[in-house]
């Protein structure tokens, strides 16, 4: 068990879906703690800088238009296996085989409009994490005072 904090991004489908309430809700009912959030509209440059790995891939282009078509939620969740249990609350990539109850299962359009990211391992969560928020707009570990 390792206390972590992964990337969370809410995609324009969800928001178009007015779903925003409803996935934060599963992450904090799942015990993981928003740390940092915010609303952004990606241009192409930035969308195109997080996905750079899957540059050359058949769906980068139509990824590209999805992701900046509308504003995306950014987030940072905290907690135990943190990385782990967004991609569980996410649902798989190949999401049509994925459990039912997942978020992807539930909101996704096809398999490029899928509704959330989640980082896919704590090096790869340091590194996305800090291409979207200055560490001064993290909020590790707060409780009640
Ligand atoms: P995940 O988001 O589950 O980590 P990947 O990192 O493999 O998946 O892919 C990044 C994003 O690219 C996916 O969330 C999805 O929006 C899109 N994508 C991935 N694979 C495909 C595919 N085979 N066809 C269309 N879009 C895809
Ligand atoms: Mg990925």
């Amino acid at each position: 068990m390792n206390f972590e904090q992964t990337l969370s991004i809410v995609k324009p489908n969800a928001l178009e879906k007015n779903a925003l309430g409803d996935i934060i809700n599963r992450f904090e009912k799942s015990g993981l703690k928003v740390i940092a959030i915010k609303m952004l509209l990606l241009d192409r440059q930035t969308a195109a800088g997080f996905y750079k790995e899957h540059e050359g891939q058949p769906y980068f282009e139509k990824l590209m238009k999805f992701m900046t078509r509308n504003p995306i939620v950014v987030q940072v969740l905290e907690g135990i296996d943190a990385v782990a249990k967004n991609r569980e609350i996410m649902g798989p990539t190949s999401y049509m085989n994925g459990p039912e109850g997942t978020i992807r299962k539930d909101y996704a359009d096809d398999i490029t409009y899928n509704a959330v990211h989640g980082s896919d391992s704590p090096e790869s969560a340091k590194k996305e994490i800090a291409y979207f928020f200055r560490e001064n707009e993290i909020f590790p570990n707060y409780s009640v005072k």
